[in-house]
């Protein structure tokens, strides 16, 4: 039709019943849907469910390291609760691995000042040798300044890199951060270092040591690794600012055999699709924690609300129309070992995870959701995020979610990805320390979390839209 022919009225006529139309076509969900909609936000603002799960895994779990006694329990306590809960299906898929267990540290600044410091081996790391080493501190403020020593620079001494970890609202911190804890040693072994420490990847100013994963190269030396807490790295400074030569002692302890594998688990419950049951909609989290605190915040609080957001659909008087998958991974702190085995197992049905989302960071409120689906399915997000926004979360404008932790290998697979953003800002405050407790853990924000988490589930699961176009 040309343009030109058309009256002003007519093109008013013609925009608004354009407009008509895709307003029409933007509901989704019919009424019906739209009050189980409503019906899982108050059932999951006001149940208690997600925050029990979490005192129940902390109170008679605890923590659960790869391979550890903790672990063998967590797995039998997740598999428990999905059939308690009601879960159509609950099974688990074997993923193995090494066990690292901590033994004792010691550190210590002998000269010029002598004082106790505060450290925790990185997890993975090797033992000191004999009754520990003594040796003058070559300090480093940021791990590129480590990177860029010459080679065999560091005989006789142990790399210390003094870099900060930001605190963000989004834990954007950490990225820059943990470089040093996984890459360091490799580095410090390479400059010709007999140790590395770093200060702590954490926001804290407390006297606690953050843990976390380190790796080391084939082909090159290992190096013992520990981080020590804020406020000792700020007096180590102290000392190596008057000038002179700063000596150091550590004795790190730990065990280790990596010709002994070891056993765990994935363990994933569905709640069965009605119409395709072969359409996946996953949402996960990790099983296991460091084998410090009791792995409260990570990620138990992803645990309790995985669980409870399964179990609050499971509850409506007709379960919806996809599969909900819980997925919670093995060994994901000693380097996704669970999602790897999960890849393995699944690459052939890829295309049937519709889409997913993982919860593995957080201490707040979720404020932001950003998806990372086709562009035809935007229509079907904004239509979610109204049914989500008055629990305080915004769309973001972006499209290029990759879902978290574990999550993020079936992303990279093609699964369309959904995340999910939390305050974050006294997240890293806990993160892998032995003040990672059910303390930490908000009764109220669980809560919304975890509505939100059952929102989006549900509408995922009901509405059959294909995230991937
Ligand atoms: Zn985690
Ligand atoms: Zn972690």
């Amino acid at each position: 039709m040309n343009k030109k022919l058309l009256s002003p009225l007519a093109k008013y006529a013609a925009i608004f019943s354009a407009f008509f139309i895709l307003n029409v076509s933007a509901d989704i969900l019919n009424e019906d849907e739209k009050r189980h909609m409503a019906s899982l936000k108050a059932t999951a603002l006001q149940s208690e469910l997600s925050y029990q799960l979490v005192e129940s895994l902390t109170t008679e779990v605890g923590h659960r390291l790869m391979g550890s006694e903790g672990d063998k329990k967590a797995i039998k306590w997740a598999v428990a609760k999905m059939n308690k809960l009601g879960f159509d299906k609950v099974w688990t898929e074997e993923v193995l691995g090494t066990f690292w267990q901590r033994g004792e540290v010691m550190a210590k600044i002998i000269s010029p000042y002598p004082q106790q410091i505060s450290a925790i081996a990185l997890g993975g790391s090797i033992s000191t040798q004999g009754d520990g080493l003594t040796a003058n501190i070559a300090h480093f403020e940021t791990f590129a300044d480590l990177k860029a020593a010459p080679d065999n620079s560091l005989h006789g001494k142990i790399a210390f890199i003094s870099y900060r970890m930001e605190r963000h609202i989004d834990g954007e911190g950490y990225g820059p951060a943990v470089g040093a804890r996984v890459g360091g040693a490799v580095v410090a072994a390479q400059k010709g270092a007999s140790a590395l420490i770093i200060r702590s990847v954490g926001t804290d100013n407390n006297r606690t040591a953050h843990t976390g994963i380190m790796r080391y190269k084939e082909g090159v030396a290992k190096v013992p690794a520990a981080s020590i807490a804020n406020p000792d790295a700020d007096m180590l400074i102290n000392q190596l600012n008057r000038g002179g030569d700063v000596s150091f002692f550590l004795k790190l302890i730990a065990h280790s055999d990596p010709k002994v594998i070891v056993k765990s688990a994935n363990v994933i419950g569905e709640i069965t699709g009605t119409e395709f049951p072969n359409e996946i909609v996953s949402i996960g989290a990790h099983l296991d924690s460091w084998d410090v605190g009791t792995g409260a915040l990570d990620d138990g609080q992803g645990v309790g609300i995985m669980l409870a957001a399964a179990h609050h659909i499971n509850q409506l008087p007709q379960k919806p129309k996809r599969t909900i998958r819980v997925i919670l991974f093995a060994a994901e702190e000693v380097g996704l070992l669970g999602a790897k085995e999960y890849m393995k197992l699944h690459k052939d049905n890829m295309n049937n995870h519709v889409i997913g989302a993982e919860w593995d960071y957080g201490t707040g409120k979720i404020y932001k959701m950003t998806s990372g689906v086709g562009e035809l399915a935007l229509p079907a997000i904004k239509e979610l995020s109204g049914y989500i926004q008055a629990l305080g979360v915004e769309l973001s404008l972006e499209n290029n979610a990759k879902a978290q932790s574990d999550m993020s290998l079936l992303s990279a697979a093609g699964m369309p990805s959904m995340n999910f953003s939390p305050d974050a800002l006294a997240y890293f405050d806990y993160h892998h320390t032995e003040n990672d407790t059910l303390d930490k853990v908000s009764q109220k924000d669980i809560k919304q979390n975890t509505a939100v988490y059952t929102l989006f589930a549900y509408f995922a699961a009901q509405s059959g839209i294909d995230f991937r176009k």
